[in-house]
């Protein structure tokens, strides 16, 4: 008996299977079509083959002429749950100092945040989280990761965290969830107690609790040093997480170099690593996270050097880093940066948003349209692949498919 179908995306002007060939970094098929049984990918290819040995009777048909069709986006670095915002702040910073600005009585920086979310409930965190969520669907995301970080307590901590889990739960997007109590030094403790707190008391809670996939260490002047990074790694290791790196973005302390040591997942920021770190993290397998837009929303004085990562042939994801710095929702614009500003051509861009964030996330079941993947799928209204990171600042995306659901909009042609 053939297998059956749910959804058949059909008629495709492009499709992106991200099936790398020596020709073709994106494996894309002209005239193609997907074909989805339950969350999964049945079939991907081009359109006159892909009905053979499969019934296709009760199939919802979505056709996606005129169309682009394309894996959807895995958003691997963000801070998407926080409260309030730093509205204030970011336009002030436009043309007063960091002085002139706290003079003025407007809080800043994360601690201004995690006063912010320490006030608000978990149903008011979930509100905001939701709106901002369903932002990024729209344009086309379809797994993101979420810090938390702005709770800094054990208590504010797992709130943030219980939020995450929610949001996984009750919304379309996956949501991976990174314990990040190491984002900065709470004021009312010292850092050596509060390394003492994460470690002894926050990471086997969270472990316990199964809230979180991954633990996270911002690793850089002013914040977390070498020694104490790597004790929070290794419990972090010790309670079976996943690990994550924030690290030289303002400084270089050597966080890189421990990164590919411990052989953490992926190594974020990356502004201040030098290329013979850089190779050391390419031989490991470490992904490195890239996010022009923080480099932007922050006017950083050293944008991270792209080129000697392509050179070092280190794997690369791209994500937005949203976070309340920088309001970020947009994947689109995030390769449109990429692309400008660090000689990302198309096609590495969009590897890097796909293909690039689901391995920094440890996941190998996305970012690719084939047989037996997630049918995390985005449909976009642009005539060519180019237009992608030629339309700057525009949402492409027409209509979004999240294991298998029409989530979003619906076909063209
Ligand atoms: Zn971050």
């Amino acid at each position: 008996m053939n297998p059956k179908a749910d959804l058949i995306i059909e008629d495709a002007d492009i499709l992106i299977t991200n099936l790398a060939s020596p020709a073709d970094p994106l494996g894309r098929v002209r005239g193609g079509s997907v074909v989805v049984a339950g969350e999964h990918i049945l079939a991907a290819g081009p359109s006159e083959q892909i009905s053979a040995g499969i019934d296709l009777e009760e199939a919802r048909r979505l056709s996606a002429a005129g169309r682009i069709v394309a894996p959807g986006f895995v958003d691997s670095h963000t801070h998407l749950v926080f409260g309030g915002s730093r509205v204030q702040e970011y336009a002030a910073k436009m043309h007063l100092s960091t002085e002139a600005i706290q003079a003025l009585g407007i809080p800043t920086g994360i601690l201004a945040s995690v006063e912010m979310t320490r006030r608000e409930t978990a149903d008011q965190l979930f509100e905001s989280a939701v709106h901002r969520l369903d932002q990024m669907l729209a344009h086309g995301t379809t797994t993101v990761e979420s810090k938390s970080g702005y709770g800094l307590s054990l208590e504010h901590e797992l709130k943030m965290l219980e939020v995450n889990r929610r949001l996984n739960e009750h919304l379309q997007v996956d949501v991976i969830s990174t314990f990040l109590g190491a984002h900065a030094v709470p004021p009312d403790v010292s850092r050596a107690k509060y390394v003492d707190e994460i470690v002894l008391e926050m990471i086997p809670a969270v472990a316990e609790a199964g809230l979180a996939q991954f633990c996270d260490v911002y690793c850089d002047e002013g914040y977390f040093t070498l020694d104490d990074a790597r004790r929070i790694l290794e419990a972090g290791r010790t309670a079976g997480l996943g690990l994550k790196i924030h690290t030289d973005q303002y400084s270089d302390l050597g966080g890189a170099h421990m990164a590919a040591e411990l052989g953490v997942t992926s190594a974020d920021h990356l502004n201040y690593t030098a290329p013979e770190t850089i190779r050391e993290l390419a031989a490991e397998g470490v992904t490195g996270v890239l996010m022009p837009l923080i480099d932007f929303a922050v006017r950083h004085p050293k944008p991270f050097n792209a080129q000697a990562m392509r050179e070092e042939g280190l794997q690369l994801a791209l994500a937005t880093d949203l976070c309340p710095g920088c309001w970020m929702v947009s994947m689109p614009l995030v390769i449109q940066f990429a692309a400008r500003l660090h000689g990302f051509s198309v096609e590495a861009g969009l590897r890097a948003a796909t293909v690039g964030g689901a391995r920094a996330l440890g996941l190998d079941d996305r970012g690719v349209l084939a047989p037996g993947m997630l049918a995390d799928i985005q449909i976009w209204d642009l005539p060519t692949v180019e237009d992608l990171i030629y339309r700057l600042g525009s949402n492409p995306v027409t209509a979004v498919i999240k294991r298998g659901q029409v989530v979003r909009g619906s076909g063209g042609g």
